[in-house]
């Protein structure tokens, strides 16, 4: 335990300079996606209310700090990525890295459940209080390694990584189920990482590469921050 956010308690109204920032925001990014739901997601879900920063910091087009040396997505990069998943409200979803709950709170506009897994406790244990207090009630939590997924929950007719991991960790494959949607930043960490998006089609997969990205690193249970 110990993020920055913890100890504080979290206010659940919107006001017309959160309205107002997210607005020009999301009006910025609407040009980028086609999926008009997932800009609709964007205008809908309180980015301000998942960080520990001033509004306007909230509401600027890049990654922000969510402590345990983590970060919350740039506001274009969850868009892209929520709409390269191209759901329809049907789905089931797993996510992999929830982070501060930003994510998983903009899926859950736009599908039917969401399936997130955090290896750090107090993230997932922070991201679990405000998906609650905001009334995401289609939203699960676990604490636990990505690299494993979520066998008893799968096939997941999507799922979305987060965190970079190397290689596509094989038990993630496993788990889409067919026609499902796989969509990863993969590569190392300071080096040449790609935006992938992987569809299954019965036992055949076909991988398309999105374009370079900058992610965490996704980490071994080992590895995970105190
Ligand atoms: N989706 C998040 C941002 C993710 S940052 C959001 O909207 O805020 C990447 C997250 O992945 C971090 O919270 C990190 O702790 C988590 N992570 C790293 N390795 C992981 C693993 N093996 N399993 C699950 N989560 C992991």
């Amino acid at each position: 335990m110990g993020g920055p956010g913890d100890a504080m308690p979290i206010p659940f109204t919107d006001s017309p300079d959160s309205e107002r920032l997210r607005r020009a925001l999301v009006d910025e990014i609407a040009g980028r996606v086609d999926d008009p739901r997932v800009v609709a997601a964007m205008r809908a879900v309180p980015r301000h209310l998942f960080v520990d920063a001033p509004l306007a910091t909230a509401y600027g087009d890049h990654p922000l700090p969510i402590g345990h040396d983590q970060t919350i997505s740039q506001p274009t990069i969850v868009a892209v990525m929520s709409g390269a998943l191209d759901l329809d409200g049907s789905e089931r979803v797993l996510e992999i890295g929830t982070g501060s709950g930003y994510q998983a709170a903009v899926l859950a506009r736009l599908a039917r459940e969401v399936f997130s897994i955090e290896l750090v406790p107090s993230l997932a244990v922070l991201a679990r209080r405000r998906l609650d207090e905001l009334g995401f009630t289609n939203v699960r939590v676990r604490v636990g390694d990505g690299y494993l997924g979520w066998p008893d929950a799968a096939p997941f007719g999507r799922i979305i990584v987060t965190a970079a991991p190397t290689t596509l960790p094989p038990a993630l494959l496993d788990q889409l189920a067919d026609g499902g949607v796989l969509v990863a930043p993969v590569g190392a960490q300071g080096g040449n990482q790609r935006l992938l998006r992987l569809r299954r089609k019965g036992a055949l997969v076909s991988t398309e590469d999105l374009g370079p990205v900058v992610f965490v690193p996704m980490l071994h249970g080992r590895d995970a921050p105190a």
